[in-house]
């Protein structure tokens, strides 16, 4: 056991910003040497579990006004990044314009983690849950860089994350959802997230999807969005799959060759849990399943396909 002594040398100095712009500073001259703390429900995690070492210094978030709560503006929804999950998944404006959103929250730990965790957190975590809703979403992160905010497609931002690491210092401060109303050209929209894992609740992901897209006056399919995650992978989007859909009517043989896409275009990142294989039969079932769903039974013979029978 480590004495008193070796406790305080361990001990990490903890640093409480009074805005984003002085959390950024703290951690562009500690550099390595610290991390942002926002919920630290993650970090605890990964510190207990020996994956991440406890650096010499942490920034703690929560204490930097502005960045907690929810606003909704005419024509979007502003998130701060310090809302707890809890909070998102319970606001009213989410609930109406992002149903999806509140179900991908839900599938998170429990209440009593969601209480604490953030929204932030889980973004920049790079595998968060909520993920593959926020990249079907048209959603914009917003970034504190130390000079003037950037704002950054969360599908573009994610697909760069298959590459290279995001830059460490950047401090997420808020997330923009757009209000998409249904119009006369598409008067019907729809979204929906999955979580498969291996148990009903309180379980990490073997996959995830999200997809949102609407339905023309004549059935077309319009502005389709599908993105697929889960465990550790690095949610992406799946453009062979959206390419298929563009401007048709789904029938049978269609939602076949979406199946295959999703199969084809999913990169699930191998755990022990669950073979790839398994991973990507599950993403595309569900794919179909809301497509589907949304577009009513489809029409045509088709050939046979697994979850497209
Ligand atoms: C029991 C348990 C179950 C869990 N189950 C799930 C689950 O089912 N699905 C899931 O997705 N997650 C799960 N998690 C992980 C975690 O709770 C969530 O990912 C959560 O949203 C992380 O948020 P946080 O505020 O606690 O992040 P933290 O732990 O504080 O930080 C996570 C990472 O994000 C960085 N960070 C935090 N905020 C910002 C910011 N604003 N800008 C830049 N970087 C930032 C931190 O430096 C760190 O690298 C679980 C955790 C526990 C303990």
């Amino acid at each position: 056991m480590a004495s008193g002594q070796e406790d305080k040398m361990m001990s990490p100095s903890v640093w409480h910003p009074r805005d984003a712009t002085e959390a950024w500073t703290f951690k562009k001259l500690l550099d390595a040497d610290a991390i942002y703390v926002a919920g630290g429900t993650l970090l605890r995690t990964q510190w207990e579990a020996g994956i991440a070492t406890m650096p010499k210094h942490l920034i703690d978030l929560s204490s930097i006004p502005g960045l907690k709560g929810i606003v909704k503006e005419e024509h979007s929804i502003t998130i701060g990044a310090l809302t707890p999950l809890g909070d998102c998944r319970k606001d009213p404006h989410v609930i109406r314009h992002y149903p999806m959103l509140a179900d991908a929250i839900r599938s998170i730990a429990a209440s009593s983690v969601r209480n604490l965790a953030t929204v932030g957190g889980n973004i920049a975590s790079r595998v968060g849950d909520s993920l593959p809703v926020f990249i079907v979403s048209q959603a914009e992160f917003e970034w504190n860089t130390g000079l003037s905010p950037m704002t950054e497609d969360a599908s573009q931002w994610a697909e760069r994350l298959q590459e290279q690491l995001p830059k460490a210092s950047h401090l997420l401060t808020r997330v923009h959802l757009p209000i998409i109303e249904e119009t006369e050209l598409v008067p019907k929209r729809f979204g929906a997230f999955h979580k498969v894992g291996r148990r009903e609740a309180f379980t990490q992901s073997l996959v995830t999807v999200a997809i949102s897209g609407g339905i023309k006056a004549d059935g077309k399919l319009a502005e389709i969005r599908i993105a697929a995650g889960g465990g550790q992978t690095i949610p992406h989007r799946l453009p062979a799959a959206e390419k298929l859909l563009k401007g048709q009517i789904p029938n049978r043989e269609l939602l076949g060759e979406v199946h295959q896409a999703v199969m084809n275009g999913y990169r699930p990142k191998s755990d022990p849990f669950a073979t790839d294989e398994y991973r990507k039969k599950a993403a595309a079932n569900l794919i179909v399943m809301e497509l589907w769903k949304a577009c009513g039974e489809p029409s045509g013979a088709g050939r046979e396909q697994d979850g497209v029978k």
